[in-house]
């Protein structure tokens, strides 16, 4: 199994095809190993560095996936390329595919209570064997035991959490330590887009990865946010630089 980890800016990403993920993951799920799975952007890794409880907190992860192509291009800039991007919203829909056709049990978490419902109709449809075993709005009191107890009950092999980060991670963690088994992933503004609530990029856009500017288009408000992204680039360019530095340094 190739457990390889690519470092940025001190998170561990797994080097791993979404195809390869998919395989360990749902290899996990029918083991009924408990797995925290993370889908990190520039955004996160830009949040975790500044941090140090969800800097821990990603340390504990299973696995980590480079979602987004600002990761890719850092991997690249650093020399130490990463294999593809694996997009969160792609990897929670090949989990539910693989829990379709394995039968395994499905709980979603988070989002506005219609926007969850909707996204739970939707998988329905997508997937009309998929045991959906529940699921829950995201605005409860995150720190609250019972929650966890009551879902952990239910025995969800696949728990998908969207409560945007650092919140999801943080509530993943909690929920692990008392569930006895489940792969848990955190998946951001993923069910409205399931839903049908925010669309995701055409297509065009996609592969010409310019999601950022299309949503900084039809979300303006969203430019605080976006600017993580340079911000990024540029630490990344000063890890190069200092990598440099050392080897000739050698
Ligand atoms: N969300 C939630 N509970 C909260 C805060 C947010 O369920 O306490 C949901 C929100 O409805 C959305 C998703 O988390 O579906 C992502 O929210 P947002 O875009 O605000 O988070 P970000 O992706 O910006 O971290």
């Amino acid at each position: 199994m190739n457990n390889e980890k690519i470092s940025i800016l001190g998170i561990p990403f797994n080097n791993l095809t979404r195809v390869e993920f998919l395989t360990q993951l749902l290899m996990r799920m029918e083991n009924q190993q408990k797995t925290f799975l993370v889908t990190a952007n520039p955004e996160i890794v830009m949040y975790a560095k500044e941090d140090d409880r969800y800097f821990d907190l990603l340390l504990k992860a299973d696995y980590i996936a480079p979602d987004g192509i600002g990761i890719v291009r850092a991997a690249k800039t650093l020399k130490t390329p990463i294999k593809e991007r694996v997009p969160g919203f792609e990897l929670m829909l090949g989990l539910l595919e693989l829990s379709s056709e394995y039968n395994k049990r499905v709980y979603f978490i988070g989002a506005q209570e219609e926007v969850v419902a909707k996204a739970v109709e939707n998988a329905r449809k997508l997937w009309p064997g998929l045991e959906i075993v529940g699921y829950h709005h995201g605005y409860f009191d995150h720190s609250d035991p019972k929650m966890i107890e009551q879902i952990a009950e239910l025995k969800p092999d696949l728990i998908l959490v969207a409560f945007g980060f650092p919140r999801q991670e943080n509530w993943i963690h909690q929920y692990l330590q008392v569930a006895d088994r489940g792969l848990a992933i955190g998946v951001g503004g993923s069910f409205d887009v399931l839903s049908g609530k925010s669309k995701r990029a055409p297509k065009i856009v996609q592969q010409l990865h310019i999601e950022w500017l299309y949503r900084l288009l039809k979300q303006p408000s969203r430019y605080k946010r976006m600017l993580a992204l340079p911000v990024f680039m540029r630490e990344i360019r000063k890890q190069r630089r200092l990598k440099r530095a050392t080897k000739n340094e050698k």
